[in-house]
């Protein structure tokens, strides 16, 4: 499939159809073990469903393609594949180094899970390669972890840059892609080690699904997060696998959407006297703008927005839209809307990733873009002047 375009590879990699009878659409195997032809007689290599599944297998074939890794493992959620590619990479005693507006769950899995097991973490701001080459240290930093677009500020790391610093030092970089989805950046094509998502988010596409994983081309790492899989068990279900792998098929032309729905409501917001400020990599005055059009096919769906009258007025504004949904989560093509500060980023607050009280952050949809403009558009117009 190497050959192929990404749409094309999103539609087939993994997904020969069935031999026996013809079925387009690979089967879900809902089947916990295999009948074995004889002591040791697998059929395919399958042997017992923690080890494998084929329509795991098939998820973990359209991953791999997608990203350009050699592997993909899928999990139960992303926390759970980020959880299996920090164990296999770092130890007691060793330092990681993350962006200091990381994703809350991957912050408090890293804090209050490996820290305690004696690893020491550090904070900061990834966008500012100066600062990262200050915190990291030759022989002793184990992971360098970028996330790009960050949530919800939407701050861009040059990828390729940070890759090369952190093999300066020997450390394994990782790229959280949930964000910006492979449809749109493709970390690994940029010096990355290994790729984690949220297939949550934009892969699966739906909001029907958690489920996460880890993609890398790097063969050794790959046995190793492979064989975390079947050891600690935190496996993608089969019914999970297979609702992953049919929402990846319309990734491509779902992410084009989303990222043209979200450049209009950029660019509309940005003039309203409402909104003091539109956090888009799209938008030509974000800082990170170059580097985002260098890195990325597209600048995808999430913006926040800060809104005039602080946190009042912000909370009043997310529970005003009606189209935009309130909910946490994002990447599906509904459109939701979300107080960050009280929602996926309360369990920050007081800490250095605390998020503004005036941010609100919205997750773009592939609605018909004037029924999203006229919802947002409405809503502020109820916020008191
Ligand atoms: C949601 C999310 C995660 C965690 O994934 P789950 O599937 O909720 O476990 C990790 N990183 C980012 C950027 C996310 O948005």
């Amino acid at each position: 499939m190497t050959h192929h375009h990404f749409d094309t590879r999103a539609l087939h990699a993994g997904q020969e159809f069935d031999p026996t009878t013809g079925a387009i659409v690979p089967p879900v195997y809902l089947t916990s073990t295999f009948v074995q032809d004889g002591v040791g007689g697998l059929r395919g290599g399958y042997e017992y469903a923690r080890a494998g599944n084929p329509t795991r297998t098939s998820l973990q074939e359209q991953l791999a393609a997608l990203e350009g890794g050699s592997r993909a493992l899928s999990f139960a959620s992303g926390l759970a594949a980020e959880d299996a590619l920090l164990r296999a990479t770092l130890s007691p005693g060793s330092h990681i180094v993350m962006g200091n507006d990381v994703y809350g769950g991957t912050h408090r899995l890293v804090n209050r899970v490996h820290v305690p097991w004696g690893v020491e973490l550090e904070t900061v701001d990834m966008s500012d390669v100066d600062a990262v080459r200050r915190v990291i240290r030759p022989g002793k930093t184990d992971v360098l972890w970028i996330e790009t677009p960050s949530n919800p500020l939407m701050k861009i790391t040059d990828i390729a840059t940070l890759a090369a610093i952190g093999h300066e030092v020997g450390a394994t970089v990782v790229v959280d892609n949930t964000f910006a989805s492979p449809a749109l950046q493709q970390p690994l094509s940029l010096g990355a080690d290994a790729v984690v998502h949220s297939t949550t988010k934009y892969l699966g596409g739906h909001t029907d699904v958690v489920g996460g994983a880890v993609v890398t081309n790097d063969e050794e790492l790959g046995e190793q997060i492979a064989f975390l899989q079947f050891a600690v068990g935190a496996i993608s279900g089969p019914l999970d696998a297979w609702l992953t792998t049919r929402g990846i098929k319309t990734l491509g032309v779902r992410m084009r959407q989303h990222s043209a729905n979200a450049q209009v409501i950029a660019e509309r917001l940005a003039a309203h006297p409402a909104v003091r400020h539109v956090y888009y990599p799209g938008l030509v005055d974000h800082p990170g703008h170059e580097i985002a059009a260098r890195q990325m096919s597209g600048f995808g769906g999430m913006l926040s927005l800060a809104i005039e009258g602080g946190a009042e007025a912000a909370r009043r504004f997310v529970e005003s839209t009606e189209v935009f949904q309130l909910a946490e989560s994002l990447g599906g093509v509904e459109s939701l809307i979300g107080y960050p500060s009280e929602m996926t980023h309360a369990s920050v607050r007081g800490t250095e990733l605390e998020v503004p009280a005036d941010v609100v952050r919205l997750s773009v949809g592939i609605e018909h873009v004037d029924d999203l403009v006229a919802d947002l558009e409405q809503a502020l117009e109820r916020l008191p002047r």
